[in-house]
C-alpha cells in the first residue's frame, strides 16, 4: 500500500506535446486533473487513418507474437506488470488525469494489474491455453484435441474511470492468448495508457503486438471496423452500438457496461459492519464504479439504525485535495468527468421532489479547488426515483427500506442491469440463498467490490450489463477461437478405418440393425 511519495505540481508532469505525423485533424484532447482543474496537457487524437495503419501493423506483428509459447508471453507481461511497481510515475499518471486518491491508484488499480497478471500468466492460466485432449464415448477409438488459437487483432476500447484497471489491465489477457491488442483508451483519461505504452517499448517488447491510439468515440468505432475482436467497457448506450457493429461483421465481442447493484441489508445482519462496508463501496472511486452498491434494501426493522450508522461512518471521510494534485490523505477523489456533476445533481433533485431526505453532502463542493462533489446519504429512496433506476456513478449513497428479504430480491432483480450485488445475513446459508436468486453477474455475501479483485473467478454482466466475462480461465477463452483435431487413439484408433468402411457406403442392413440395438441399450 501506498509509501510517501513527492508532490511536484501539475505542470511538472507533462509538457503539451508535438501531435505525432499524420494525427492532424480531429480536435485535440484536453486533459485536465480533475483534483485541481488544472490543464496537464493537450494531445492530438488519432484518425481513422492511424486506426487502420495500427491495425495493420498488429496484424503483421501477431503471427510472431501468437509463435511464442504462453510461458515466454507471460513472461514479457510480467516484466511489464512488475516495472508498475517501481515507475512512480505511473502512479502519478493515474492520480493526476483521474483526480483520485493515491490510495486507490496504488492500492487497487496497480494492485488489481499486478494480481490480474499473476493469476492469469499461473498455471491455471496456461492450462487455460494449453491442448485440451478429450476421449470421446462412443468414438472411444479416436481423441479429440482441442487447440486455442487467438483471434489475431483484439480492439480494447476503455472507460475513463478506471485508466490502468480496465484499460492496459484489460489488455492481458487477449495477449497472454497471443492476438495483438489496439488499445483505445478513454478520451477523458489516456495518458495512464500513453505511458504503459512508453513502458511496453522501454522492455524491449515488439512495439506493434501492444498499440495505444488517443481519441474519442469515433476512433473507437474506427477500431471496431478494423480488429478482428473488440472487448469493450463503458456504458450501455456505446456498448449496444458496438456489439451491433461486432454484429454485422460477425466479429467476436465481449461487453463489459454499466451496474444498477443491489446491496440487501437483512434484519439479522451486522449492521454496523454492512453500514461501514457499504460507505467504502458508495464512495471509494468517487462512487465512479461499475460495480458499486447503486440500490441499498434494508428490512425494515434495521433501516434507521443502519441509516444513522452509515451517516456516522461518513463523518470521518476526507476530501480535502493537496495543491500539488496528487491527493495522498484524501479518502473520496473528484468526479472525473465534468457532466456526471450535472447528472448527479439531477438524480439527488428528482429524489428529493419525490420525498426523499437529503441527510449528507448533496452537491458538488464549491469550496474546493477541482471536481469535488460531497458524499452524500439520501434516505426514504423508493424505485420509483431516478436514483434508483439510473445508474449513478457518483458519491450517492440512497437507502430504501423494503417489508421483507422476498420485496429486496423482487425489488433488486427489477430493470434492465445485472452486475454485481451484495447480501448481507447473519445467516449465511440464508445470504446464499437470496445470492443465488438475484440476477447478476457476482455477489459478496457481508462484503461488497471484493469480487472484482478476487480473479480466480469470472465476473461479468447480464442483462444489460454486457456479455462475457473479465476474470478466471473463462475471460481467457473468449481470446481464443477453439480447433477441434479428431486423432485416432493410441491402440484402439487401429481400428479406424475399420469402423467407418462398416458405418459407410454400401449401406447394409445388418449394421443398421446392430447399430438399433446399441442405441436402445445406450439411450
Ligand atoms: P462511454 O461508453 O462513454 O465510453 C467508453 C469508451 O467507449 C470510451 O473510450 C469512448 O470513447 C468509447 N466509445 C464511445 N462510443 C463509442 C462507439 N460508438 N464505438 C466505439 N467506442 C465508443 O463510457 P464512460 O463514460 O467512459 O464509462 C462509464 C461507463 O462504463 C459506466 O456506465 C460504467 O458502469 C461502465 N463501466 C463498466 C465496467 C464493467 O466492468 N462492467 C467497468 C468500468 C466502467
Amino acid at each position: 500500500m501506498p509509501g510517501s511519495p513527492a508532490r511536484p505540481a501539475d505542470t511538472a508532469v507533462a509538457p503539451p506535446r508535438t501531435p505525432p505525423r499524420g494525427t492532424i485533424g480531429p480536435a485535440p484532447l484536453r486533459i485536465e486533473n480533475p483534483g485541481t482543474g488544472a490543464l496537464l496537457q493537450e494531445l492530438a487524437s488519432a484518425t481513422s487513418g492511424d486506426v487502420s495503419e495500427a491495425v495493420a501493423r498488429a496484424r503483421a506483428a501477431q503471427p510472431a507474437w501468437a509463435r511464442l509459447s504462453v510461458r515466454e508471453r507471460g513472461q514479457a507481461l510480467r516484466r511489464v506488470s512488475g516495472r508498475l511497481l517501481r515507475v512512480e510515475e505511473v502512479i502519478e499518471t493515474i492520480v493526476r488525469e483521474r483526480g483520485k486518491p493515491r490510495y486507490e491508484a496504488e492500492g487497487i488499480e496497480v494492485f488489481y494489474t499486478c494480481e490480474l497478471t499473476r493469476f492469469l500468466t499461473g498455471r491455471k492460466g496456461r492450462r487455460a491455453l494449453a491442448d485440451d485432449v478429450r476421449r470421446p464415448f462412443v468414438f472411444a477409438y479416436k481423441r479429440a484435441r482441442v487447440v486455442q488459437h487467438p483471434h489475431g487483432v483484439v480492439g480494447v476500447i476503455g472507460p475513463w474511470n478506471w485508466p490502468l484497471l480496465n484499460n492496459y489491465a484489460d489488455c492481458v489477457a487477449p495477449l497472454l492468448a497471443g492476438n495483438a491488442v489496439v488499445l483505445k483508451p478513454s478520451q477523458v483519461t489516456p495518458l495512464t495508457s500513453l505511458r504503459i505504452q512508453a513502458i511496453w517499448r522501454e522492455l524491449g517488447l515488439p512495439p506493434d503486438v501492444f498499440q495505444v491510439l488517443p481519441g474519442g468515440a469515433e476512433v473507437g468505432e474506427a477500431l471496431v471496423e478494423a480488429a478482428d475482436m473488440v472487448f469493450f467497457t463503458g456504458s450501455e448506450a456505446a456498448g449496444r452500438k458496438v456489439a451491433r457493429r461486432c454484429g454485422e461483421r460477425l466479429i467476436p465481442c465481449v461487453l463489459e457496461l454499466g451496474g444498477k447493484s443491489p446491496f440487501i441489508v437483512l434484519a439479522d445482519a451486522d449492521v454496523e459492519a454492512a453500514a461501514r462496508a457499504l460507505v467504502w463501496g458508495s464512495f471509494a472511486n468517487s462512487g465512479q464504479v461499475c460495480v458499486r452498491p447503486e440500490r441499498v434494501l434494508v428490512e425494515a426493522p434495521v433501516a434507521d439504525r443502519f441509516t444513522a450508522a452509515c451517516a456516522a461512518a461518513m463523518e470521518r471521510l476526507r476530501q480535502d485535495p493537496d495543491p500539488g494534485g496528487v491527493q495522498t490523505d484524501v479518502d473520496v477523489g473528484a468526479m472525473t468527468f465534468r457532466p456526471q456533476i450535472a447528472h448527479v445533481e439531477a438524480l439527488i433533485q428528482d429524489a428529493v421532489a419525490g420525498g426523499a431526505r437529503v441527510l449528507r453532502g448533496g452537491s458538488a463542493r464549491g469550496d474546493l479547488p477541482g471536481r469535488f462533489f460531497a458524499p452524500t446519504l439520501i434516505s426514504g429512496a423508493t424505485s420509483q426515483m431516478r436514483v434508483m433506476r439510473e445508474e449513478v456513478f457518483g458519491p450517492v449513497l440512497a437507502i430504501a427500506a423494503v417489508d421483507s428479504a422476498e420485496q429486496a430480491i423482487a425489488m433488486a432483480n427489477e430493470g434492465g442491469r445485472g452486475l454485481s450485488g451484495s447480501v448481507w445475513s447473519g445467516d449465511a446459508a440464508r445470504a446464499r440463498a437470496v445470492a443465488r436468486r438475484l440476477e447478476t453477474g457476482a455477489v459478496c455475501v457481508n462484503d461488497v467490490l471484493v469480487n472484482y479483485f478476487v480473479v480466480e473467478a469470472p465476473l461479468g454482466g447480464v442483462k444489460g450489463s454486457g456479455l462475457g466475462f473479465r476474470h478466471g480461465p473463462e475471460a481467457l477463452k473468449q481470446f481464443c477461437r477453439s480447433e477441434t483435431i479428431l486423432e485416432n487413439a493410441p491402440v484402439l484408433g487401429r481400428l479406424s478405418n475399420l469402423i467407418r468402411d462398416q458405418l459407410g457406403f454400401p449401406y447394409q442392413l445388418r449394421v443398421l440393425k446392430l447399430f438399433r440395438r446399441l442405441m436402445r441399450w445406450l439411450y
